[in-house]
């Protein structure tokens, strides 16, 4: 189906934070495939796991034990500090999960039409429940009737939250990303996410946090909302949890687990040996090379050498960042610096039309850290000079 607009550019190899395309040209990937390959591409690790875990089990079911995602519910558990864990395939899935979780939670209150605060800007997914979760009205349309129980309040306001909740009945939960990436990049203040949770501790609602694209040490923690020491009821996780092995987490607390009993939800492959294998490898080297530490030190050095590189440049707006999330908004639509950086070899993206998003591989050297910076400085320079 047409549902995407693809650039004519197609990849047959990777390795790192290096891909190389049909032609035989390398690329730097500053993209990872959308903050999915935070151990670049190739890993040894995960290659080590894959091809072990495919030659012994690759799916069995849930309806059998399965040790190894056991395995890695208890070490997402540990880093998290979360209790229970729900595996799906993709972030979308983990955020139904989550969403069902709180539908169900308000149920088991005596609420029958239970209510989800979410943010303006937001990005949850694309099926009919995270679509009417998510704040972009373009990719709503020609979807109606999209789902109920869904208000949006504007992000990094508390007083908004306040304001909905006093007003709209039946609310159970809030839902947020602690930085919005879909959105550009947007990070709210620093103490917005903890009064966010205290809100929700003081009104008895499920703080739900989409760590989708954030989680995974991308912001230089393990997840985000540890930059605040915020413990959500329930956190989503998928993109790099699985380094391009499709897998999505929902973890959550006691309290929020309860309600979901057998035959709540489901998932024919989720978790299954071979992903839970790949996701094990992906934290037990992040967890070895103290990955979170890495990422919060290159992402200050990253976004203050872009910071200084692009200041006083008419046309940029705003260089932000978190971790090796790193945006550059403009004052213009700007898709056209994605070919101008493919020319120049390296790959990264443009979101929400004006913000140059730079997502690399959790894994780059200083000096491909410095190469990204070198030539997002020259293309953006080129862009705003005509
Ligand atoms: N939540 C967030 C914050 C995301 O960034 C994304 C994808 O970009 C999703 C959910 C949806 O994930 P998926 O595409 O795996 O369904």
């Amino acid at each position: 189906m047409e549902t995407y607009k693809r650039i004519p550019l197609a990849f047959e190899s990777g390795s790192g934070a290096w891909l190389t395309d049909t032609m035989g040209n390398r690329y730097l990937d500053a993209l990872a495939g959308i903050a999915v390959c935070g151990l670049g591409h190739a890993h040894p690790d995960i290659q080590k796991a894959l091809s072990e875990q495919a030659s012994k089990l690759v799916h069995t079911s849930n309806l059998y034990e399965i040790p190894l995602q056991q395995q890695l519910a208890d070490e997402l558990c540990l880093l998290s500090g979360l209790e229970k864990a729900f595996f799906c395939n993709s972030g979308a899935e983990a955020n139904e999960a989550a969403i069902k979780i709180c539908r169900k939670f308000g149920h088991e209150k005596g609420n029958p039409s239970p209510v989800i605060v979410v943010m303006n800007g937001s990005f949850h997914g694309r099926t009919l429940a995270t679509l009417t979760a998510t704040d972009n009205s373009k990719i709503k349309v020609g979807f109606d009737p999209l789902i109920e129980g869904f208000i949006h309040v504007p992000y990094n306001d508390i007083s908004a939250l306040e304001q909905v909740y006093k007003t709209c009945p039946g609310i159970v939960a809030v839902m947020l990303e602690p930085v919005q990436g879909e959105n550009g990049v947007v990070i709210p203040e620093h103490g917005y996410l903890k009064k966010v949770s205290q809100f929700c501790k003081d009104q008895d609602l499920l703080l739900v946090l989409d760590e989708v694209q954030t989680g995974m040490c991308r912001t230089g923690k393990w997840f985000a909302c540890q930059h605040e020491q915020v413990l959500p009821d329930v956190m989503t996780l998928a993109k790099s949890l699985g380094n391009g092995v499709p897998i999505g987490a929902c973890l959550a607390n006691e309290k929020a687990a309860a309600p979901m009993t057998p035959g709540s939800h489901a998932s024919t492959f989720g978790g299954n040996p071979l992903c839970a294998s790949a996701a094990l490898a992906v934290i037990n080297y992040m967890r070895r090379h103290k990955m979170d530490q890495r990422v919060a030190d290159l992402g200050i050095t990253m976004l203050e050498q872009l910071q200084h590189a692009l200041k006083d440049k008419d046309g940029v707006r705003e260089v932000r960042g978190l971790g090796l999330m790193i945006g550059i908004e403009m004052d213009t639509d700007c898709l056209e610096i994605v070919s101008k950086a493919q020319k120049r070899n390296l790959l990264i993206n443009v979101t929400a039309g004006n913000v140059i998003r730079l997502l690399p591989p959790l894994i780059i050297s200083d000096d491909e850290a410095n190469q990204i910076i070198a030539t997002v400085t020259d293309v953006v320079t080129e862009f705003v000079s005509g």
